[in-house]
């Protein structure tokens, strides 16, 4: 039997519609380093919007399906560019402006990028990789920054045309009859960081990116409303900023973007000025933020959400925060689960209790729509009993079936990322509750495998960091000829400390709760993580660097 629902697709353009009409005065605040911020309501941005969509299509050229790519910091310009490519039938990519050179041309050329909207800020950046951009035809800049090195490129006989964005966009219509798209369509596209191999792209589709941004919006996940300002850290091109652009649109949240200025001093400022009631960003951002705010105390009163995702939070970190008056809300998700997979809000019962606090340093429990189960080295399915580890394998709307095979390609179903019978396979080693809670022990890559028992790096990771002389910590495993592998520690000491490996390895020991045999025998001293292009501690760089047990 048929249902009587009227079957309206889920698009982007209604998310912008809505937003701009029923949110109209909501605003997207950008910083702008000197003097004051730059504003611009979601009414002026849903009219904006239609006018790149007329100036991409008419003036440029861009078609249903074509990859339009953005290498922009978080601004206005950027959210116009996240509603006017999808709506118009194109498709958003968002480049990662922190990647190496050879994987942005890589992967700019894998999408088929026909178009590229830049920031004037990121020129030197692109401009040296534009010979080597093999489909690149327009290149649109937004923004204060030197042209000069861009326009060398134009009319070099490459084909590359440079447009002014200001200029193309003016006096074009303020509205645009946004085509009724299928919800399936290609909606946007972005590249996993890389931290696991070759980048794969993963496209996001309207409906996809409808659903996810309904489940942002939910209580349970960041539960934001149009009282509230949302200081948007993480970039737009790391998981669509973790979904808030579009999920601001359906509430009217307004928005606090960066730009270019992400470092602690200018991220602190701006809490201050702006007064944010929500921020989200990877855990180093907030240990820097840390620092700077110990430093130099700020009124950040107004800041009383923090969402943290992206790698484990360590829970010192969360405690420190909950006495700044920021509570922090742990999540969980990656790139090719949209991201939000779970959100760590403590379930009634816990509330007020002992238990509290152990339920909000769990990855969190699973978001409606989000299917979960966990599979053993064997492939057997394990209970949600809150002991037995394995990969967690994950099913849903918003998750990602195959990845993107290049524009005339098949998309790629690689079998250690999928199941035959189609759930996604995260590389996430954890443990589920009965209850829905995700704890992460670690990345099956990451896990340190001594004499065939697992040592988790991350939870040694978290007890060091909770040590006060200790600043960052990662812990890689290392050859070793008895036990195959053994856990190193690098740490990364604050100034003036004075703690020595016995009495890390000691605090490990008693505080840590760390067992006798997991207890690292190998120790070093560095002055940073290495970090990967969005932020997270980059084992991978440590792993090469010990790789062969020595340390300096
Ligand atoms: P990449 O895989 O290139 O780093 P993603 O941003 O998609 O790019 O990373 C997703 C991965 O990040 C997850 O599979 C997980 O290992 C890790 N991750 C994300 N959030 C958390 C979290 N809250 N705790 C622990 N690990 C996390």
């Amino acid at each position: 039997m048929q249902s009587t629902m009227q079957d309206v697709p889920l698009l982007i353009s209604r998310i912008l519609t809505h937003g701009s009409t029923v949110h109209g005065a909501s605003q997207v605040t950008t910083w702008t380093g000197e003097g004051a911020p730059h504003r611009r309501s979601f009414a002026e941005i849903g009219a904006r919007a239609a006018q790149l969509a007329h100036a991409l299509r008419e003036d440029l050229g861009v078609g249903d399906g074509d990859r339009a790519a953005t290498l922009m910091w978080n601004n206005s310009e950027h959210v116009e560019a996240y509603f006017a490519i999808p709506s118009m039938g194109a498709v958003l990519h968002t480049l990662n402006l922190r990647l190496p050179a050879d994987q942005l041309v890589w992967i700019a050329n894998h999408a088929a990028d026909r178009v590229v909207i830049v920031n004037g800020s990121l020129i030197p950046l692109l401009a040296p990789l534009l010979p080597r951009l093999e489909t690149v035809e327009h290149v649109v800049v937004s923004g204060a920054g030197d042209r000069s090195p861009l326009l060398a490129a134009d009319g070099a006989g490459n084909g590359v045309q440079v447009h002014e964005y200001e200029d193309l966009i003016a006096g074009k219509p303020t509205v645009y009859d946004w085509p009724e798209l299928d919800e399936r369509t290609a909606a946007a596209m972005c590249y996993t960081s890389g931290t696991t191999g070759d980048p794969k792209g993963v496209v996001f589709s309207h409906r996809s990116v409808y659903l996810h941004s309904m489940q942002v919006n939910m209580t349970e996940s960041m539960g934001l409303t149009d009282q509230d300002t949302s200081l948007v850290v993480v970039p737009q091109f790391h998981v669509n900023a973790w979904g808030l652009p579009h999920a601001t649109f359906m509430t009217g949240v307004n928005m606090l973007m960066p730009d270019r200025f992400l470092q602690p001093a200018p991220l602190a400022a701006m809490i201050e000025a702006e007064r944010p009631t929500h921020a989200a960003a990877v855990p180093t951002i907030w240990q820097g933020l840390l620092a700077e705010l110990t430093a130099k105390p700020r009124d950040v009163s107004s800041l009383t959400q923090v969402t943290i995702g992206g790698s484990a939070c360590p829970p010192s970190l969360m405690e420190a925060f909950d006495a700044l008056g920021m509570r922090v809300c742990h999540a969980w998700g990656m790139t090719e689960t949209s991201p939000l997979g779970t959100v760590a809000r403590p379930p009634a019962h816990a509330i007020g209790t002992d238990e509290e606090f152990g339920y909000r340093v769990t990855q969190g429990r699973f978001a409606a729509g989000v299917e979960a189960r966990l599979t053993g080295p064997g492939g057997e399915r394990l209970p949600w009993d809150g002991e037995s580890a394995g990969e967690l394998e994950v099913r849903g709307p918003w998750i990602a079936g195959a990845y993107f095979g290049g524009p005339a390609a098949e998309p790629l179903r690689p079998a250690d990322k999928f199941s035959e019978d189609g759930w996604l396979k995260t590389g996430d080693v954890g443990t589920i509750s009965p209850d829905g809670f995700l704890t992460l022990t670690d990345r099956a890559k990451d896990v340190i495998k001594s004499g065939g028992e697992w040592i988790s790096s991350v939870d040694l990771e978290n007890a060091l960091m909770a040590h006060p002389d200790v600043t960052e910590a990662a812990v890689v495993a290392v050859p070793d000829d008895k036990w195959g592998e053994r856990p190193l520690a690098t740490v990364v000491l604050r100034e003036g400390a004075t703690a020595d490996f016995d009495a890390l390895r000691a605090f490990l020991a008693e505080h840590g709760k760390i067992a006798r045999w997991q207890l690292p025998e190998r120790w070093t001293v560095i002055e940073a993580v290495p970090k990967t292009s969005v932020g997270k501690f980059d084992k991978k760089v440590l792993r090469r660097r010990y790789a062969d047990g020595e340390l300096p």
